[in-house]
């Protein structure tokens, strides 16, 4: 794969307890700025704006009005974006900040502009940082639309940009056959072909405190990634060094394809 998206979501990022996930920035910064030198197009689509504004702002709990959201995120991601400069200054690797809608590419002119942008970027290898713009769309905070938590932006970007892989890294090792966090004997499922009724089942419902488009939303991205002959790879950001074994063909995670 030569051009990949990567999907962090909120649970890589914060700890469960609300703290900001120093070393998940700082080993993701470190991955994909090695995988930037060997001239890989990387773009990476990262949540947890709110996560990092409700720490900065020390609160416990995602406000519920809808405004209050919108605020701590304008609020989380100058945090989150700075976060992200100071690991990647420490690999000298330039980075951008791309704010988006979901509906950006259906527009002729916004669609050019964002494309040109992304272009223009990755030709100067600057790794674009990619995130909802919170203050004019609530797409992501809003729990009963079905995008949530940005895989489904990160899936949009990747088919634009005609992306190869689109991995996506959240708190768990992969795709189950039910929902790991509730049962004990959940197995996981290595390779996923196509995507129907069945697998929409097992996924359940949303996940994580912080999270919040849970095992669906994914399922929606990955489907899209198959339909389009590409592939998408759901791992542990845990230790984002990860997506070194993916690249290498490790058997890690569930792969859809
Ligand atoms: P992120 O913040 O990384 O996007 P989410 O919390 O939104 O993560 O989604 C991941 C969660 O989805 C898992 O932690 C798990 O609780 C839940 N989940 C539900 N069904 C499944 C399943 N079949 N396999 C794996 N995870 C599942």
């Amino acid at each position: 794969a030569n051009r990949i998206v990567v999907k962090v979501g909120t649970s890589s990022l914060i700890h469960p307890n609300g703290a900001v996930n120093l070393e998940t920035f700082d080993q993701l910064a470190y991955t994909l700025s090695a995988l930037n030198n060997q001239g890989k197009e990387l773009i990476l689509v990262s949540s947890g704006a709110i996560g990092v504004g409700l720490n900065k702002m020390h609160l416990k709990k995602r406000p519920t009005e809808i405004g209050a959201q919108q605020a701590l995120a304008a609020i989380g991601q100058s945090e989150l974006m700075t976060l992200f400069t100071q690991r990647f200054d420490h690999y000298l690797t330039d980075i951008a900040q791309v704010l988006l809608t979901h509906d950006i590419f259906d527009y002729p002119k916004s669609n050019k502009f964002a494309m040109d942008t992304f272009n223009c970027l990755l030709n100067d290898n600057v790794i674009p940082i990619v995130n909802e713009n919170d203050t004019v769309a609530t797409d992501e905070l809003d729990h009963h639309t079905t995008f949530g938590d940005n895989d489904q932006l990160s899936a949009i970007v990747a088919s634009h940009m005609n992306a190869d892989l689109l991995i996506v890294l959240s708190d768990i090792d992969g795709f189950y056959d039910q929902n790991p966090k509730k049962f004990a004997d959940a197995n996981l499922i290595s390779n996923v072909a196509s995507i129907n009724d069945d697998e929409f089942t097992i996924a359940g419902g949303a996940g994580s405190r912080f999270g919040t488009g849970g095992m669906h939303t994914k399922l929606i991205a990955a489907k899209r990634m198959i339909d389009e002959d590409r592939a998408m790879v759901l791992a542990n950001g845990k230790d984002p060094r990860i997506i070194f074994d993916i690249l290498a063909g490790k058997p890690v995670g569930t792969l859809f394809s």
